[in-house]
């Protein structure tokens, strides 16, 4: 029995998270683009529109290899988080290891 890489723990609980992104008011795009890390088609945007004076919160996040980036604020305030802890934004507990 071969060892499989361990996935990011994001992507073990790729439903989950889905949910609880449309839970918190995300919206996905309907386009998949291009992962700069893996070269793959798996790269989701999600978007959250900021209410009045509320900036919005952009996320990308790789199906395939699990990178994971954030942008929050607009325009010139923008700034990108990268890596990004989506399990930790969206309150998921990361399993244990081991
Ligand atoms: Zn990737």
């Amino acid at each position: 029995m071969g060892k499989k890489p361990p996935l990011p723990p994001w992507l073990e609980h790729a439903a989950l998270v889905k949910k609880k992104m449309k839970y918190r008011g995300f919206k996905m795009a309907d386009r998949v683009q291009i992962c700069q890390v893996c070269d793959e088609y798996a790269e989701e945007t999600w978007s959250l529109k900021g209410g009045q004076g509320m900036g919005g919160r952009d996320i990308c996040a790789c199906m395939n290899c699990g990178r994971a980036r954030s942008w929050k604020g607009q325009g010139a305030g923008r700034v990108v988080e990268e890596p990004f802890d989506l399990m930790g934004f969206l309150g998921i507990a990361a399993p244990a290891r081991g």
